[in-house]
């Protein structure tokens, strides 16, 4: 791995990642057989799962993303959440499944799925292939979570610290000294 010094530890290897995908992707497959189904993914994190998690879906699809931002002044803002990339399509009568790459706070998930109810889907759920569940500051819950991880800062398969590491094909804890350098 090109950064072998800044990882502390390996959390889940590319066969575990592809593991907790492909139970994910057999539960949804299972559940929107029939249905009108929509992946929204919200950038930047979940674009990694999003691409191996609908190639092992086996039931029809479409794909949608959308962008959140923690900060800036948009016109569209819950809480402390805006969007910066909204949807292009209407969702009326699409069964939305929202994909994250990882739950924390669970504001961001909240935020979202409160926006997307208000659109009137015809069902609407949330998926993500983490969850942080310790740090939980609103009450949320993933329809579909891959694996739940402990209160440390990952990064690797699309999660990224300062906009690196996205490219890791493995899930890792950071050294604490990365952070140290840049504060
Ligand atoms: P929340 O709104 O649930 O607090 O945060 C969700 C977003 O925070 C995630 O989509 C992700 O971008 C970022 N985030 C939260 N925890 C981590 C982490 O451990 N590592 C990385 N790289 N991003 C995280
Ligand atoms: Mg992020």
């Amino acid at each position: 791995m090109y950064c072998d010094n800044d990882i502390s530890r390996v959390l889940l290897t590319p066969q575990q990642i592809d593991n907790t995908v492909t139970s994910l992707a057999n539960r949804i497959s299972e559940d929107y057989a029939d249905k009108n189904l929509l992946l929204v993914g919200l950038l930047k994190g979940s674009f990694v799962f999003m691409a191996d998690l609908i190639r092992k879906l086996t039931v029809p699809c479409r794909t949608e993303f959308m962008a959140v931002s923690s900060y800036g002044s948009g016109t569209r803002s819950c809480g402390k959440v805006t969007i910066t990339k909204d949807l292009s399509v209407n969702i009326d009568d699409c069964d939305v499944l929202v994909v994250e790459d990882i739950l924390d706070t669970g504001i961001t998930a909240a935020c979202v799925t409160d926006i997307l109810s208000k659109r009137n889907p015809a069902s609407l759920r949330l998926c993500s292939f983490l969850d942080k569940p310790e740090r939980r500051q609103v009450p949320i819950t993933a329809d579909y979570v891959g694996v739940t991880v402990p209160d440390e800062f990952v990064v690797g398969y699309g999660l990224d610290y300062d906009e690196r590491y996205r490219n890791l094909d493995c899930l890792c804890v950071l050294k604490p000294e990365v952070y140290s350098d840049k504060a």
